[in-house]
């Protein structure tokens, strides 16, 4: 902001909101605001929207990094009653009515949370050193690094049992992500392995698919499970299902039953907990890690503070008495449904309760494959991947994202190749990663 344009924003005679995250509902709460009596501050550890759907993409070399990331200065620059800042949100002091930031204090009348959530090990220390993540860009780049590495690596050794080890993905968790990480890995050791790493024998690529569950994709319809499960098989996914995970030792994910799998890439998809920030844990589900929100997205007992998206645990939505799921489209209806009660509030009307409606489900197999579930229907195949394709290049944030991807995915499908593959930053090793964590301890 030039100086007089930034204060005039210091002297807003607004009250003060402050939103904590600009993901799928901070942001939706941001667009909203903007031109409204209110004083808004967005604050989030990164300085740009992420697109979550599609991150396994630019994990697996199909989409470039700033294809599905919007930095938030440039959301925010026209507004004039809203500025960002980058911070990291340490804590809430809920009766000074401030947050803590890595820069210091803020104050507020307004607090909106909407942080998301994290990934969840379930308590496994050895699978939290050793596994890959997919929550951010960076941990997106990390995966894409890794199994360009993995390849790099393969080609020098002589040793069979050790080129497996190299070539062995193993992915935990066979929800969305999972399943999408796993069709698209296997595409790669179709098309990428088998022409252009001629010195490997591409069928020593090896991806297996771990979940607890008897079925993938459990919040599905059984026929979109079934479907994506026969899919996964074609192309050639060792799909484990009934077995969980509980260890990683000696280069080997171990399995409740006993089996090992040896690999040098283990990523985890199995389960997320909320990203709550220390300061309201009366207000807390502890066991989910969410905020526990009434039908207006209050914080119990905080009728100033907000919470919305994953990090919600509303209860009072008749039609999901233990909670939405946790999905871009419920942080976005709860985004617009705050916005058009602060309005409301501002003009001295009465706030409105949240109710989701849930427009539908899918989940993408690799190429020409993909499972949707809307109302009660359920199909999947080319037609499915088509409106796949449609419904995430119309979600993401600008024309200039919606372009990129198209460009990106019209030259992938009809050239047959993922050619974003860079190792620009190449992926620390393990051990290396595992002595900075002692370190840092
Ligand atoms: C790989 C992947 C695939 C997915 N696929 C689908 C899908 O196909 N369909 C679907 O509906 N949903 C999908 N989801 C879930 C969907 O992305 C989430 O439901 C949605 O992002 C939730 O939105 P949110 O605004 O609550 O949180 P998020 O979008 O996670 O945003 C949270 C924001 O808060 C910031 N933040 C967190 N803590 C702090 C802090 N302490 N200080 C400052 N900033 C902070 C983060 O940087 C982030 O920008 C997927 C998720 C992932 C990870």
């Amino acid at each position: 902001m030039p100086t007089a344009d930034k204060l005039a924003y210091d002297r807003l005679p607004y009250p003060k909101v402050i939103v904590v995250g600009g993901g799928f509902a901070g942001l939706q709460v941001v667009k909203g605001l903007a031109n409204t009596p209110y004083k808004v501050m967005l604050l989030d550890r990164q300085n740009h929207h992420c697109f979550q759907p599609l991150l396994y993409q630019v994990a697996t070399a199909s989409l470039s990094a700033d294809s599905i990331a919007h930095p938030f200065r440039r959301t925010v620059g026209p507004m004039r009653n809203v500025a960002f800042r980058m911070a990291n949100v340490l804590a809430i002091h809920a009766k000074e009515k401030q947050v803590e930031t890595d820069h210091g204090l803020l104050d507020y009348d307004i607090l909106i949370l909407a942080t998301g959530t994290h990934t969840n090990f379930f308590g496994l220390r050895s699978c939290e050193e050793e596994a890959m993540q997919l929550k951010t860009i960076s941990q997106a780049l990390d995966i894409r690094s890794d199994f360009l590495q993995e390849f790099e690596t393969a080609i020098y050794l002589l040793d069979e049992k050790e080129q497996r080890h190299f070539l062995n993905f193993v992915i935990v968790g066979g929800g969305p992500t999972g399943v999408e990480l796993a069709g698209a890995l296997a595409e790669i050791k179709k098309s990428v392995l088998r022409q252009e790493y001629r010195e490997v024998d591409s069928s020593q690529m090896h991806i297996a698919l771990i979940d607890g569950n008897d079925h993938v994709l459990g919040a599905f319809f059984p026929k979109s499970s079934a479907n994506a499960l026969k899919y996964l098989k074609q192309l050639g996914v060792d799909v484990r299902l009934g077995r969980r995970a509980t260890g990683f030792a000696d280069g080997e994910l171990l399995l409740d039953n006993g089996d090992r799998i040896s690999t040098n890439t283990v990523i985890w998809a199995a389960g997320v907990t909320g990203a709550s920030i220390p300061g309201l844990e009366e207000g807390m589900d502890a066991r989910a890690g969410r905020y526990k929100v009434d039908a207006f997205n209050r914080v119990e007992g905080h009728p100033e503070v907000y919470a919305i998206g994953d990090i919600a645990l509303m209860t009072a939505d008749p039609a999901y008495p233990h909670g939405h799921p946790q999905l871009a489209q419920v942080a976005v209806q709860q985004g617009r449904r705050l916005v058009k009660n602060l309005k409301r509030l501002a003009k001295g009307e009465e706030a409105e309760p949240f109710a989701y409606h849930h427009k539908g489900s899918m989940a993408v197999i690799g190429r020409y494959r993909a499972v949707v579930d809307i109302g009660t229907y359920s199909f999947g195949g080319f037609f499915a991947w088509l409106l796949w394709m449609f419904v995430h290049v119309m979600q993401l944030v600008d024309f200039r994202n919606r372009i990129m991807v198209l460009l990106n995915w019209g030259w992938k499908y009809l050239s047959w190749r993922n050619t974003i593959r860079l190792i620009i930053r190449p992926y620390m090793r393990k051990p290396t990663m595992k002595a900075a964590m002692e370190e840092a301890r």
